[in-house]
């Protein structure tokens, strides 16, 4: 294979990946990528099994001398979530991603790069067409939608697995073996809006630039989520005595579980230009200097959009509409009392959107702890319901609980320690992982969850390590090999 990667070892992996970023692969969109592994495990002369969503089950039977060690499953899911810059024109349903490397780091130029979790793709397809591997009976496992509520491995059929043991290969830091992370559900609230004509000069307000980042894994860093800030903007913008404005429609953010980059609103107001933008960065000034260590680059700016007459929201409509976004819970909600670190309960508004007839915001609700996900969801359900809205909720999905007891664990760990010389750790995550669905399918599987080094996952700063990516397959492979029992 030859490419921008072409150069990098193991050849294998880094061809396959490349290969991957060819093919677009958003969630819902996996058609493609999934054909195309399909393919190659085919053409390896191995079984693959490709079920109607997309999720494929390939089998490698053991190496010789492995015939009575245990099955061991290998997953990783074939979707990412797409995200570029503002600036960019990327079309995620026909362009390829524009790989770059920049001295140990592969990225995508304005986009997303899919390491998340391409490189897992990446790893199976190397070991399932490498004849010249160890390992026991491999169960490889890649499946679709996952970035969206998890829902290729919700409806995957294992009945034909015999897997003990599971290797997740959905985790973004090296050397930390995951051994639990937290259930999650997206939650809408819906709020019905009324409109009236109003006359005035319409403007934009846009808010830009801030840091973003993944509503589990980075949601106790104190990035500011756009959504949230422009409810505020508006609430004190209100505030001030000589600016009345009606709203239009407030949009921002495009996933549930990414921490909102950007958001607009447009009003109509009869305050012409000067005063309005001069009205709305005064306001904004306070909330930049809150924020000025941990969004720096933040930024808003009024842009006129025309004049005349426009269906706003009712003052009613566009009262209930600032209360949600002021009166929602948002961010981290509890810490664990057992792991030092971990985020136990968190929420994220994901995404808002306007309609002619409908306000709607997004959440990703996570939680390790089912009772306290719940109670969440009871807050949000009972919040819109008050204001005579309704909440929706979608791909429910379980955590997984840590097991005290783990003989995979322990020979990860061990082969680590003999491989590298140095201590890998045992972690929770305070993210969804397949692991929780997997188990509840198949309750015998020994689990964890392991992968190279990446950042600003979910972004289109997402970055991934070429010598970890190395690493992390030389452990692979070598795990496999010693795994006898
Ligand atoms: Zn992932």
């Amino acid at each position: 294979m030859s490419g921008i990667l072409a150069h990098l070892k193991p050849e294998n992996v880094f061809g396959y990946f490349e290969e991957i970023t060819k093919i677009p692969h958003g969630s819902g969109d996996t058609k493609r990528l999934s054909d195309y592994c399909a393919n190659v495990i085919r053409n390896a002369g191995l079984s693959c099994q490709q079920d109607e969503m997309g999720n494929l089950i390939a089998v490698k039977e053991a190496a010789k001398g492995y015939e009575n060690v245990p099955t061991v499953m290998l997953q990783g899911h074939l979707d990412m979530v797409n995200e570029k810059t503002t600036e960019s024109n990327h079309d995620f349903s026909l362009d390829s991603l524009e790989l770059k490397t920049e001295g140990d780091w592969i990225f995508a130029k304005d986009t997303t790069l899919g390491g998340d979790d391409g490189i897992a793709v990446a790893y199976m397809l190397a070991i399932l067409s490498d004849p010249d591997l160890k390992h026991p009976r491999l169960e490889c496992v890649f499946t679709v939608d996952e970035e969206v509520g998890l829902l290729g491995a919700n409806g995957l059929d294992v009945s034909s697995c015999r897997a003990r043991y599971l290797i997740n290969l959905d985790n973004e830091e090296e050397g930390i073996f995951i051994s639990s992370c937290a259930g999650g559900v997206r939650v809408d609230q819906i709020l019905p809006i009324q409109r009236m004509e109003t006359e005035g000069k319409q403007y934009e307000i846009q808010m830009d630039h801030l840091k973003g980042g993944h509503s589990g894994s980075e949601i106790h860093k104190g990035h500011a989520n756009a959504n949230i800030l422009m409810g505020r903007l508006l609430y004190e913008l209100g505030l001030k005595e000589d600016e009345g404005f009606g709203l239009i429609s407030c949009d921002g953010g495009q996933k549930d579980n990414a921490i909102s980059r950007s958001c607009t609103a447009k009003v109509v107001t009869e305050t012409d230009y000067e005063t309005f933008s001069k009205n709305v960065l005064e306001v904004f000034e306070g909330i930049r200097k809150e924020y000025r260590h941990t969004e720096p680059d933040m930024e808003v700016k009024v842009v006129p959009v025309g004049e005349g007459n426009v269906w706003s929201m009712t003052p009613s409509s566009q009262m209930k509409v600032i209360f949600l976004l002021r009166m929602n819970p948002n961010g981290v909600q509890a810490m664990s009392h057992t792991m030092k670190g971990l985020v136990e309960t968190s929420l994220n508004l994901g995404i808002m959107k306007t309609t002619e007839e409908e306000f709607t915001v997004c959440f990703s609700v996570r939680s390790s702890v089912e009772s306290a996900k719940l109670d969440l969801v009871n807050r949000l359900t009972l919040l819109i319901e008050f204001l005579g809205g309704e909440a929706y909720l979608h791909g429910d999905y379980p955590g997984w609980e840590y097991q005290p007891q783990s003989r995979l664990r322990e020979k990860m760990v061990q082969t680590w320690k003999d491989l590298f010389h140095e201590e890998a750790k045992v972690e929770a995550i305070h993210a969804g992982l397949e692991c929780g669905l997997l188990l509840g399918k198949m309750p015998w599987l020994d689990a964890v969850s392991i992968g190279p080094n990446m950042e600003g996952v979910h972004t289109p700063k997402e970055r991934l390590s070429i010598s970890s990516t190395r690493k992390c397959y030389e452990f692979l492979i070598r795990l496999l090999e010693e795994i006898r029992e």
